[in-house]
């Protein structure tokens, strides 16, 4: 089956509260398979992740994917907070390492009493309850892998220790997809790997989480939003068609899902989802959703 899903931040003022919660009363009617909350490098964030989490559970018919790092944590620590989403009624966690707080290229350095790895929270998570576990996967390489095989190999390792399913990081080149889900199929695993799809509405937004994420942006896009730099629609329009023919593209290509970025904004990817439900090559796809 295809899915489909969408991400948010917990946010940080109430005026951001609004705009989260009008974002998610959007979504809601389009009964996505799932929605899922990020989880922030530390302090307050990470609980408001827990609070919307639970609000997800017992305010709407959505149901709710928590982000869990590893970062910052013991184990003991990370036992707690699993026990807090089992209580709350969410059964589903995307589990990652995460990076080290402030600067995310700097040198990774585990908790005294914490985990090295993502596959380590994987399992502490699968043997703590019956929870269905993603966890990350990078078209265009982890940034810290030094090279391919290695990458594909501990990508397995994560998936045999238990994840039930794949997100991607961003990326703007649907041949980077391609590439990693053949290594990934080569090295004998079919876990699904679900595309993230990022609008790419306002290049000084997207050269920033491009720059973070070190995802490679195409010359061509980032000429047309330049030259929409200060003209909201036209970058919307450019953003929201660029992003259609990629998902469009992945489906065709057999991903099994979309998963929408939404900065905690529905327009652009609504009108994404919108254009990709009705394009016709999608139709056959999702047809089994619907
Ligand atoms: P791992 O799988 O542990 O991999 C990290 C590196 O270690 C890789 O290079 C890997 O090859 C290597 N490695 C793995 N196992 C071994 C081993 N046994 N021996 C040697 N090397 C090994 N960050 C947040 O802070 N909050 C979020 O909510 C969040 N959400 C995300 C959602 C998605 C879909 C994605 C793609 C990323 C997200 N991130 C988030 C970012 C993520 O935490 C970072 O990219 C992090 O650097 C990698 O996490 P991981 O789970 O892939 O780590």
């Amino acid at each position: 089956m295809t899915t489909f899903s969408f991400e948010f931040f917990p946010p940080r003022t109430p005026q951001g509260e609004r705009t989260l919660w009008d974002a998610i009363r959007r979504i809601e009617p389009l009964a996505p398979d799932f929605v899922s909350v990020t989880y922030g490098a530390g302090g307050s964030s990470r609980d408001r992740t827990i609070e919307v989490t639970k609000r997800l559970v017992t305010e709407t018919t959505l149901r709710p994917v928590a982000h869990l790092t590893a970062v910052g944590h013991s184990v003991a620590e990370l036992r707690h907070i699993i026990g807090q989403y089992a209580d709350a009624g969410v059964r589903d966690v995307l589990v990652l390492r995460g990076d080290p707080p402030g600067d995310p290229g700097a040198p990774w350095v585990p908790h005294p009493e914490g985990f090295t790895h993502a596959h380590e929270l994987v399992r502490l998570v699968k043997e703590t309850g019956k929870f269905g576990v993603g966890v990350a996967a990078f078209p265009e390489r982890h940034p810290r892998s030094p090279d391919w095989d290695s990458d594909i190999r501990h990508f397995v390792a994560k998936c045999r220790a238990g994840a039930d399913y794949a997100i991607t990081q961003m990326f703007f080149r649907v041949e980077d997809y391609l590439r990693l889900r053949d290594r990934v199929v080569a090295a004998g695993c079919d876990t699904p790997i679900i595309p993230e799809i990022m609008p790419a509405t306002d290049i000084r937004q997207v050269a920033r989480f491009a720059e973070l994420s070190g995802a490679a942006f195409p010359e061509t896009l980032a000429r047309r939003l330049e030259a929409a730099r200060g003209n909201p629609a036209d970058g919307h329009r450019i953003g929201v068609e660029y992003a259609t023919a990629m998902a469009g593209r992945l489906l065709a290509e057999g991903a099994p899902g979309l998963h929408y970025i939404t900065l905690n904004r529905s327009t652009a990817t609504l009108d994404i989802h919108r254009n990709v439900l009705n394009s016709r090559s999608a139709q056959h796809v999702l047809a089994a959703h619907r």
